[in-house]
């Protein structure tokens, strides 16, 4: 048994499908063990409240103190944090931003980064208003994009264009089993 787990990072903007993809992933392959995040933002009216760990601003600012967050960071006015992942066989799904990535590869250089682009910046704008946001928040989110896509390429292991999300699913899925570490046997679920 492993202390440290394999780490796998999706990155890339909002919109553009790492949340599905997260649960695909964790659905095709039973080693993957997907983090729940914590979040001060509001829950969306899509959402059922699963997505997140939601949390007031106190409460998360009380678990930074407490040290318990692998990385954590502010977007759009919002604090995201990855709670320090249990010790056990499982290799570890984190599905966050680039600030938080750079800070998980700071601590493990082994943890394997994918960026996860649109085909377009027009499909990355529909699916971001399809998502039910406020148009404030649509561009805001469009507006850092570019940022997160350049900053994501410097620190990306590789780079996956959703253009269809069961091919993308095979993709990332192809890219761990290249990229993890031996005596790890696969055990894909059918
Ligand atoms: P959203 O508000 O759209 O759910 O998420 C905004 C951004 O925060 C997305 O890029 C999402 O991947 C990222 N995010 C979600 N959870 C975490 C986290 O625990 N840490 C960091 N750094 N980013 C996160």
């Amino acid at each position: 048994m492993s202390a440290e787990p394999f780490i796998a990072v999706l990155i890339g903007p909002g919109g553009v499908g790492k949340g599905t993809l997260a649960r695909r992933l964790v659905d095709a392959d039973e080693r993957l063990w997907l983090s729940t995040s914590w979040t001060t933002r509001p829950a969306r009216d899509t959402e059922d409240g699963t997505e997140y760990h939601f949390v007031d601003r106190a409460t998360f600012e009380k678990a930074i103190d407490d040290d318990a967050f692998l990385e954590w960071a502010e977007f759009h006015g919002n604090l995201y944090g990855t709670p320090r992942p249990p010790a056990g066989e499982r290799d570890v799904l984190l599905e966050i931003e680039v600030q938080g990535a750079e800070q998980v590869l700071a601590h493990d250089p082994s943890a394997v980064v994918i960026l996860v682009v649109a085909p377009s910046m027009e499909q990355l704008e529909d699916r971001l208003r399809g998502r039910g946001d406020a148009e404030e928040h649509v561009r805001k989110r469009l507006s850092s994009a570019p940022h997160e896509l350049a900053k994501g390429q410097s620190i990306a292991t590789r780079v996956v264009i959703n253009d269809d999300v069961d091919r993308a699913t095979s993709e990332i899925l192809s890219i761990l089993e290249e990229l993890r570490p031996s005596g790890r046997p696969p055990s894909k679920k059918d």
